[in-house]
């Protein structure tokens, strides 16, 4: 599928739905109309356009239409420069003549050019700039701020640490408490029976 607004001569390969020629995958009806598989694959009846054949399950894929296609002559948008079909797409992604904006636009630079020219304009853009120093500040900024962050989280496990063992010796206070209980309620018993005993003894006279 292609949305350029470029106007190439017709070829044979063009594709009925978009009127383009097609740039990638080609693939046809039963009766040999060919069509970007994109454009093919969007359709809502599963039909040819042209002759209203049903079409395949499984795609038919048409190399020969692609390599053709792929030797046409053609030109770069941007600089005219002459190349074949295949070779336009690649090299039109690095043309040095491609429109450029500057890496500064979201921060209020107007500024539009062609690639060639983006180094020299963002070397010299106040906003270019501002967002580089700004960049770099937020680095230092990020990495202080992960220093911070991995130094909070060692003291937490250290308070952590110091938070169980309170508990665990809180635990034992009170067992140790609770069995000093027992051991002096065992000797008030015996001190009690002690003295019942005592009590039941004969008194000698001295
Ligand atoms: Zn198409
Ligand atoms: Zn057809
Ligand atoms: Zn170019
Ligand atoms: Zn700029």
């Amino acid at each position: 599928m292609t949305t350029r607004p470029r106007v190439e001569p017709r070829t044979p390969w063009d594709c009925a739905i978009c009127l383009a020629t097609p740039e990638e995958e080609v693939h046809q009806c039963h009766r040999g109309h060919y069509y970007c598989a994109g454009c093919l694959a969007g359709l809502p009846q599963r039909r040819c356009p042209l002759c209203r054949v049903a079409l395949p399950e499984d795609p038919i894929r048409s190399l020969a239409a692609e390599q053709a296609i792929a030797a046409l002559p053609s030109r770069c948008d941007h600089c005219a420069l002459e190349l074949t079909f295949g070779q336009r797409r690649s090299h039109e992604r690095s043309c040095p003549q491609r429109p450029a904006v500057c890496e500064a636009a979201d921060d209020g630079c107007g500024w539009r050019g062609i690639h060639a020219d983006l180094e020299a304009h963002e070397a010299g853009c106040r906003h270019a700039l501002c967002r580089r120093v700004l960049r770099g500040a937020e680095a230092r900024w990020a990495t202080e701020r992960d220093a911070l962050r991995s130094h909070i989280e060692r003291v937490e496990a250290a308070n952590r640490a110091v938070e169980a063992r309170l508990r665990r010796l809180e635990e034992r206070r009170v067992s140790e408490e609770e069995a000093q209980r027992s051991r002096t309620r065992a000797l008030s018993e015996r001190v009690r029976r002690l003295e019942q005993q005592a009590r039941r003894l004969p008194l000698t006279s001295p």
